[in-house]
């Protein structure tokens, strides 16, 4: 069906499926390493790119291509490219768009691995950076050396929820002769399309709100033009980060609904949020949806909703923020976000422990933050939770050490 003039719900249910023979109303899973050719000159016409069919699935896969063409339309691009995970999707950007000796700006606050990859690994052949608070488009413009290719974005950015101005940075990097990339994993397609603001290739960790059941790992790239694209397809067949048919089957399934999700999840969040500002143990609340934050205006201009995460900052520090870990029963305590269950974490001892507190301070957050990825449940319920914790921590924090809150419990005994 040819879904382009359709709106955004229907593309999530139609776009990226072809009939087969069978009718299926769903892409089957093409559970298979390789595809018979027809006869030798089907299987040289296909080697030498002339020909309609697979050859192998690490180089294609209906079940893959399916989900590819899928996110590619709702993003507005020439193609996608699945990969194994997130970080799979951003080791084949690095890959295929820098070399050694080239040079990349990218936001300060990025997805922590996406920096550790680059710093640790790619400097190893070369390949320069510099790291920048992205929302400052004169820190952009002073990074930029002669050797920048690539400018490198993540909006909103984790856990403090800043936002950039793509369309800015796309002309700052563009007059330079750069291209740009976003990581659009915290928007989804659903709230933000890059491509149109001027971005030349969007990835995603589809393990957050493009499956939302956290029951996958997987990313994705699209690119605005063929010639990208192809140079990131290339890398990603010869590196073997492919998605495998069973990921993409999963994905294709949680990308149906990820319009009525965001939309649920994005009221609950608002309606969360603006009570959170309002509770005398939390400080701060970074929701881009409150018209406190520094770059509501700036979201609202470049997405269409504002999404489900929020952080807020306790005003107990390391030992609030722990403790009311150990106290939230409805929302699940575990890293990721994105999926139809609450999940929350303390970055400071979790995700962001391995950077110094003075490190965090300057990404602009303290220790007692705490990051919360809102799902599907009923609003009420995630605040009666939040309210109960806040309580037990402000009972707690009168008796217990920091030492004894952070004891941990035996393993449980698996059944
Ligand atoms: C999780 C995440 C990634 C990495 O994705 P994986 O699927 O875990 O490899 C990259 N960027 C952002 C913003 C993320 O949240």
């Amino acid at each position: 069906m040819n879904t382009k003039h359709l709106g955004i719900n229907s593309k999530l249910i139609h776009a990226g499926h072809t009939e087969d023979a069978t009718g299926a109303v769903n892409v089957p899973i093409y559970q298979t390493s390789t595809f018979a050719f027809r006869n030798a000159a089907h299987g040289a016409a296909l080697f030498a790119a002339k020909g309609d069919g697979y050859i192998y699935t690490r180089i294609g896969n209906p079940t893959i291509h399916a989900l590819e063409e899928s996110v590619a339309e709702l993003e507005h691009s020439c193609g996608g490219i699945a990969t194994s995970s997130g970080m799979g999707a951003i080791c084949t950007v690095y890959l295929a768009l820098l070399e050694g000796g080239a040079h990349m700006v990218s936001t300060a606050s990025v997805y922590g691995p996406s920096r550790g990859l680059m710093e640790k690994d790619f400097s190893r052949f070369g390949v320069q950076s510099t790291y920048v608070d992205t929302t400052d488009l004169t820190q952009v413009k002073k990074a930029l050396r002669p050797n920048t290719r690539l400018v490198y974005v993540e909006t909103p950015s984790n856990p403090t929820m800043q936002v950039t101005d793509i369309k800015q940075v796309a002309a700052i990097a563009h007059a330079h002769g750069c291209l740009v990339v976003v990581d659009n994993t915290f928007a989804s397609p659903y709230l933000q399309q890059p491509l149109d603001l001027g971005a030349d290739v969007v990835l995603h960790s589809v393990t957050k709100f493009i499956n939302g059941h956290a029951d996958v790992v997987g990313g994705i790239i699209v690119a605005k033009d063929m010639d990208i694209y192809k140079r990131l397809r290339k890398a990603m067949v010869n590196s073997g980060c492919n998605m495998d048919p069973h990921q993409a089957f999963l994905v294709l399934r949680g990308l149906k609904t990820l319009g009525i999700r965001i939309e649920r999840a994005q009221q609950s969040a608002m309606e969360i949020a603006a009570w959170l500002e309002k509770q005398p143990e939390v400080s701060a609340v970074h929701y881009i949806g409150l018209e406190s934050h520094p770059q509501h205006e700036l979201a609202k201009q470049q997405m269409s909703g504002f999404g489900s995460m929020i952080s807020f900052e306790l005003t107990g520090g390391m030992k609030a923020g722990r403790l009311l870990m150990d106290h939230v029963r409805v929302a699940t305590l575990a890293v990721s976000l994105g999926g139809v269950e609450t999940l929350v974490e303390h970055p400071a001892s979790m995700t962001h422990a391995s950077m110094s507190a003075q490190a965090r301070r300057d990404a602009g957050f303290t220790d007692g933050l705490v990051r919360y990825s809102v799902g599907i449940e009923d609003a009420e319920d995630l605040i009666a939770d939040l309210r109960q914790a806040l309580d037990a921590v402000s009972v707690e924090s009168l008796g217990r050490t920091l030492e004894s809150a952070i004891s941990v419990p035996p393993e449980p005994t698996l059944v």
